[in-house]
């Protein structure tokens, strides 16, 4: 397996880790696979050195379909223990910052209290154009996942035989969820290498393919099905699919967090269509999901006039317009750029 960080960065990582005591593991808003994934990955790591002050603080919960995930109940959450998360944030003498970029993906408030603190930090992520913080810094912007990262550090560390199936099923999750099930071009052969020696060591592959893809409600399947068949619209023109739904919407269809997640991909996967973007109003908030097939850049234009980020094939933003403004002002911005997106 290649090496990713070199002998300095690592003797820095090991240096960090055996000198701390307390430690605190954060990830992004809204935590998808890769989040749950690699924050508890390296919980599990943290534990199987012997570290006993270690904390997984999120800034919000995961949909119920990541909750299984060994060691989801000891998670703290900046949203609903604040102080306590807090008190743990400033009392860290390492904070790992698992798939994120900015300390601002961790929501205003979270992201104040981390900049504060301002521990010495390892920041383990996947996303381009990171934030300067940390003090080891591993990003990787061609890794599939930052589950992926995280197996190659704990590797790269001399760790590999401390991988618990605990921790094999954490790092799997990141993996299976960030690739699309394998099918991106970010994977690997290093990527099925990986994924091998966790088959290998016991992990019940199909098993977490189950829990998170096979555990649907019916409301949601009703709301998938509702926002394919009346809320997607194609702009031929500029070989771009939109799909949006509102606030009443949700509400209609029992919404739960993360009912939405894949919507945007059914969106681009119509024959043609190079570019797909999925719209939902949210209480204070309209969030965006952007993705491409080929070369048109996502995360360039989620930058620009969206406030987010995020990567080439795939990014989000958000924006304080009403839904039907930001609509308007989407539908603009396709077609100045789609001649880009026809050339992509
Ligand atoms: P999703 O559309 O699945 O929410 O996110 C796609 C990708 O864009 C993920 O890698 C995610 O981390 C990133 N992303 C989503 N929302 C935002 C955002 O508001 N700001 C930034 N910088 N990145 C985001
Ligand atoms: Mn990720």
């Amino acid at each position: 397996m290649s090496s990713i960080l070199n002998s300095e960065q690592i003797a820095a990582a090991q240096k960090l880790i055996q000198q701390s005591d307390s430690i605190v593991i954060t990830s992004h808003k809204s935590p998808d696979g890769d989040a749950v994934g690699s924050s508890l990955a390296l919980y599990h790591l943290m534990k199987a050195l012997g570290k006993e002050n270690v904390h997984v603080i999120l800034p919000d919960a995961a949909p119920d379909f990541l909750q299984w995930v060994h060691g989801y109940n000891d998670i703290i959450f900046f949203d609903k223990d604040e102080k306590e998360a807090t008190d743990l944030i400033s009392a860290a003498n390492l904070i790992f910052c698992a798939d994120y970029n900015l300390l601002t993906r961790t929501g205003e408030k979270m992201g104040a209290v981390l900049k504060a603190a301002a521990r010495p930090s390892i920041l383990i992520d996947h996303h381009q154009q990171p934030e300067d913080f940390p003090v080891v810094l591993y990003s990787d912007t061609s890794a599939c996942s930052t589950c992926e990262m995280v197996f190659r550090f704990t590797d790269q560390c001399g760790w590999r035989k401390r991988i618990s199936l605990a921790m094999a099923e954490a790092i799997y999750l990141g993996i299976m969820t960030d690739s699309g099930s394998f099918r991106f071009p970010s994977v690997s052969s290093e990527t099925h290498e990986i994924v091998g020696y966790l088959i290998e060591h016991g992990l019940d592959h199909a098993r977490i393919h189950r829990e998170v893809y096979d555990t649907n409600l019916l409301d949601r399947l009703k709301l998938v099905g509702y926002a394919l068949s009346e809320k997607l619209e194609v702009i031929e023109e500029a070989a771009t699919a939109i799909i949006w739904l509102t606030n009443d919407e949700l509400v209609r269809f029992k919404h739960r967090q993360g009912d939405t997640e894949g919507l945007v991909n059914q969106a681009l996967s119509i024959k043609g269509v190079k570019m797909a973007v999925f719209l939902r109003e949210g209480n204070s908030e309209v969030k965006l999901s952007f993705r491409s097939k080929n070369t048109f850049d996502v995360n360039q234009f989620a930058r620009k006039s969206w406030n987010g980020g995020g990567h080439k094939n795939a990014a989000g933003g958000a924006t304080s317009e009403n839904i039907m403004d930001a609509l308007k002002r989407l539908k603009e911005e396709v077609m100045a750029v789609k001649n880009d997106i026809l050339a992509s």
